[in-house]
């Protein structure tokens, strides 16, 4: 029986819920559904973007089927995605409390970003890719990170920076670098 269902949240749209009592560590879910290569270098391509991809590697993200489409943002989240698409619990999740995580955690599209209204004392207000995370959010949640993702924040971490347009032209170096369909 299927761990999660799905409900109109209060954070944002619809929202996964938990239908039993999860304990911390706990696999909650598997993200389900189709790889996507795609080269995402300025605005317009962030723009056309799917809207519940999941980032799993450099410029890889899976479009997912299941549940995952409705999975909220949280600054201060209950779950982390292991891995690459393993939903684990941060903590003990009690029935019917809704499940997030970060999305940060696992984005890295420099040219994306959301407005947060989590409630969380911790929210960062605009959530943007991993290499705009707070040092101390990515320590907190560094042994959750995928590998490639922990080597995007330490290379391009936008204190590493003069600006945005410095950062700009260095990724999109590096994305573009051995792109293939
Ligand atoms: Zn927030």
């Amino acid at each position: 029986m299927s761990k999660v269902y799905i409900k109109k949240s209060k954070l944002h749209g619809k929202g996964i819920f938990v239908s039993r009592n999860i304990k911390k560590g706990e696999i909650v879910f598997i993200i389900k559904g189709k790889k996507i290569n795609f080269l995402i270098d300025n605005n317009e391509k962030a723009k056309i973007a799917g809207l519940n991809w999941v980032g799993i590697g450099k410029n890889k993200w899976v479009d997912p089927i299941n549940h995952c489409i409705s999975f909220n943002h949280s600054c201060e989240p209950n779950c982390a995605i292991k891995g690459k698409v393993t939903v684990i619990a941060l903590r003990n999740i009690k029935k019917d409390e809704e499940i997030t995580f970060d999305y940060s955690l696992n984005e890295s599209d420099i040219f994306w970003h959301i407005n947060c209204n989590c409630g969380s004392s911790k929210c960062r207000k605009i959530i943007k890719s991993i290499q705009f995370l707070p040092k101390t959010t990515f320590t907190k949640f560094s042994h959750l990170i995928p590998s490639y993702y922990k080597k995007v924040f330490i290379k391009f971490n936008i204190s590493n920076f003069k600006n945005f347009n410095g950062l700009k032209t260095e990724w999109v170096n590096f994305i573009k670098k051995d792109f293939k369909i």
